[in-house]
C-alpha cells in the first residue's frame, strides 16, 4: 500500500465514525508522525494532503525541516512536536514548531516563553496531561490541569490551544477510552481560561490503534505514524 492510499483508507474510517456521531470529519485535523521516516516520505504525505507533520525529537525535526525546501513537495508544512521536550533544545523548538503539544512542566513553559519572546513569536502549545498511571508517561497529572493551564495562560509569548494525551498503552484499544474522556471532561474545565476566537479547544489524542475511539471521545487532533507510513 502507498501513504496515497494508506491516507485515504484512514480518511475513511474517521468519516465513517464522524458520521455514526454527526460529527463533520472536516474538523478532525490529522498529524502524520513521521519520526524515524525520511524526507521523500514526509512529501508523499504532504502530497496526498496532510501537511500536518509530527516529530518527536527537536534534531530530526531540525534537519527535515532544513531539507524540506529541496524536497520534491512545495505544500507549506505546519510542524508539530509530539515528544518530550528538553528545555536546552527549546531554543530551536520555537524557530520550527508551529504547534508544541508536550508541554509537560512549568518550567519547560517558562522556558518556551523566554525563548519565544526572543524572536518576537508568540508560540502555540497544548497541555500535555497525563491520563494514566503509567510511570514512564510524562504530562500534569488530571487534578493539575486547570491550575497549570491558568498560570501558563498569563505566559505573553504562549498561546495554549488546548490538552494532548498520550493514553496507556493496552492490547485493546477500548482500553485507552478513560483516557480519552478525562481528557474532554478537563476540556470542560479549561474552557474559560484560554482564549480561543471561538474555535475549538485542541483535543490532540488518538493514535494509529485507537484513533476511533479517540473521536467518539471528542477528539479533534489525530496523531498518527504506522497506519500512514507503514500501513
Ligand atoms: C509515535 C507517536 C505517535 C504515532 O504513533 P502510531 O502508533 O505510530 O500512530 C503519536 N504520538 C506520539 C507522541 C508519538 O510519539
Amino acid at each position: 500500500m502507498s501513504i496515497q492510499e494508506n491516507i485515504l483508507k484512514i480518511r475513511q474510517r474517521v468519516s465513517s465514525v464522524c458520521s455514526k456521531l454527526n460529527r463533520n470529519p472536516a474538523e478532525i485535523k490529522i498529524v502524520a508522525v513521521s519520526k524515524g521516516r525520511p524526507l521523500a516520505q514526509i512529501a508523499e504525505a504532504a502530497e496526498a494532503g496532510i501537511i500536518d507533520i509530527g516529530e518527536n525529537k527537536v534534531q530530526e525535526a531540525l534537519l527535515k525541516y532544513n531539507d524540506m525546501r529541496h524536497a520534491i513537495s512545495d505544500k507549506p508544512i505546519r510542524w508539530h512536536m509530539v515528544g518530550h521536550l528538553q528545555t536546552n533544545k527549546v531554543r530551536d523548538a520555537v524557530k520550527i514548531f508551529d504547534l508544541i503539544h508536550s508541554v509537560d512542566s512549568l518550567h519547560l513553559a517558562e522556558e518556551i516563553n523566554k525563548q519565544a519572546a526572543k524572536i518576537n513569536k508568540v508560540q502555540e502549545v497544548l497541555i500535555e496531561i497525563k491520563t494514566s498511571s503509567e510511570a514512564t508517561k510524562f504530562g500534569f497529572l488530571p487534578e493539575e490541569a486547570v491550575k497549570t493551564t491558568e498560570a501558563i495562560s498569563h505566559f505573553k509569548n504562549i498561546n495554549i490551544k488546548g490538552l494532548m494525551t498520550i493514553a496507556s498503552v493496552v492490547g485493546n484499544p477500548e482500553q485507552a477510552r478513560p483516557c480519552f474522556k478525562l481528557l474532554r471532561e478537563l476540556r470542560d474545565n479549561i474552557d474559560k481560561l484560554i482564549t480561543r476566537n471561538s474555535e475549538p479547544i485542541t483535543l490532540s489524542m488518538g493514535m494509529t490503534d485507537d484513533f476511533e475511539i479517540a473521536i467518539e471521545e471528542g477528539a479533534n487532533t489525530l496523531r498518527i505514524g504506522r497506519a500512514i507510513f507503514e500501513g
